[in-house]
């Protein structure tokens, strides 16, 4: 089918995720064609570097032939088992507890879910469940961050702080909370480290009071450098000093790793760079490095212990038909083997190599602040360095920023605050994350 014919049935019939829906079906879209390492190919035939694996999703890179047979294997064997009535298949099970010997602490216990939504969802459930049995049903409030994304399903979308996700919906809110966010580049208390802790440890336990205290707080959330608010990363000791504040409180502490877990900051799990282990934690995207769908919920032995003892002989009603997929696990378990065989060792160092490559376009008349780690950054843009003034979202659209960078090869996330964002796959060589770095440059010249 020629991709013009396929443009008109897009526009007519598919609607697309967190999308200008009449916006969409007047601009049409790009169509993606083939892949292949760190590069996307479209229908015109230009081949571009994705600089945001897909959606920070394609961790290892595309076209990993043994993820291909693995998936196929698996597809042939067995393509479908359900985890109900006592049933199991075989990939699920090796990879939980392959999992499990490589995540922080005593997160032993692994729910496996569809994707990262799904898996906030789980944790919420989790959370309820976890104090019902603790004798403590008070303790039904929730506390996140401002920038936070937590997902788009009703409860994750709750979580969710960005106003995008709740214009138009009239959410139910009157159960979560919000708190300041670390943001360094803008925090009203500076850029000092140890103020900018002080001040969210303050925020955190102020929140607590006003909602009625501790006994009614079930968990605080947390993303270990915050994603699609723009990359915001905490200072070092920030993760470990909120977690600190959740224990002495007894607030369950949850880290949402759906970006940043495998291999995103270098470690198997963001949670690893400050050795904190959180109650719960969230992961999806890498975990099948965007393949298939997949996410996991990884449990404390406490929290599974607490659950499995309050239900006793009944179940614990939480599972959907595609919980603990095989195929999906099947993927989970050959993306493993490439992390382990050599792929955080390479997006360590090309991590390091992003980081300053991005670094030196801190001199660019339009660049305001540079940040990230590992394999994650952003670069934020400003018309007035000196005022931190934001561009001007009417005459300098982030989509513009965008179709620039995507004529010069190159895809990035361009968010509407007009900051760019960086998840490039792990598999890049230093040639592409040179090529990233200067056709952000050159994208950049071009705007002026
Ligand atoms: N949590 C975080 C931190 C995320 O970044 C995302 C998605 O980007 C989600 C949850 C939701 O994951 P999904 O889109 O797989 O439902």
């Amino acid at each position: 089918m020629s991709s013009n014919s396929l443009v008109e049935l897009d526009r007519a019939h598919l609607i697309h995720p967190v999308a200008s829906w009449r916006g969409h079906e007047k601009s049409g879209v790009r169509i993606l064609t083939s892949a292949k390492g760190a590069t996307v190919t479209d229908a015109s035939g230009q081949t571009l570097i994705d600089g945001f694996a897909g959606l920070w999703c394609v961790n290892a890179g595309y076209g990993h032939e043994s993820v291909v047979e693995a998936a196929t294997r698996q597809l042939r064997d067995l393509p479908y088992a359900t985890g109900y009535f006592g049933l199991a298949s075989e990939p699920p099970i090796r990879l939980a507890s392959r999992l499990a010997e490589h995540a922080p602490g005593d997160l032993d216990h692994v729910y496996f879910t569809l994707g990262g939504s799904d898996a906030v969802d789980t944790t919420v459930r989790f959370a309820r469940y976890y104090w019902q049995a603790r004798g403590l049903p008070q303790k039904d409030q929730f506390i996140s961050l401002e920038q936070g994304y937590h997902g788009s399903t009703t409860v994750g979308a709750g979580l969710t702080a960005l106003p995008l996700f709740h214009a138009g919906f009239g959410l139910p809110m009157d159960w979560q909370h919000k708190i300041p966010s670390h943001y360094a580049y803008r925090n009203p208390v500076g850029t000092d480290p140890s103020a900018i802790i002080a001040a969210s440890v303050a925020q955190l336990r102020a929140k607590v009071v006003q909602i009625g205290g501790a006994e009614r707080v079930a968990a605080f959330y947390a993303e270990p450098i915050q994603g699609s608010g723009g990359v915001l990363v905490p200072p070092a000791g920030w993760m470990a000093a909120m977690r600190a504040v959740c224990t002495e409180l007894d607030i369950l502490f949850v880290a949402d790793e759906v970006i940043t877990g495998f291999g995103r900051t270098g470690p198997l799990f963001a949670c690893s760079d400050e050795g904190i282990v959180p109650d719960m934690l969230t992961t999806a995207k890498g975990l099948t490095s965007g393949y298939v769908p997949m996410g996991a919920v990884f449990l404390s032995d406490r929290i599974y212990q607490t659950i499995a003892d309050h239900a006793g002989a009944a179940a614990v009603g939480h599972g959907f038909t595609y919980s603990a997929h095989p195929v999906s696990a099947a993927v989970g378990l050959a993306v493993l083997d490439l992390y382990e065989g050599g792929l955080l060792d390479n997006g360590r160092i090309m991590g390091a190599r992003l980081q300053a490559g991005l670094a030196a376009l801190a001199d660019h008349p339009l660049v305001g602040d540079v940040r990230g780690r590992g394999m994650l950054a952003a670069v934020e843009l400003v018309i007035d360095k000196a005022k931190k003034t934001p561009l001007p979202a009417a005459a300098l659209p982030a989509t513009r920023i965008f179709d620039r960078a995507w004529q010069n090869g190159l895809v990035i996330r361009a968010f509407a605050s007009g900051t760019l964002g960086y998840a490039p796959p792990l598999c890049c060589t230093a040639d592409e994350i040179d090529a990233i770095v200067e056709r952000t440059r050159l994208t950049l010249d071009q705007t002026l």
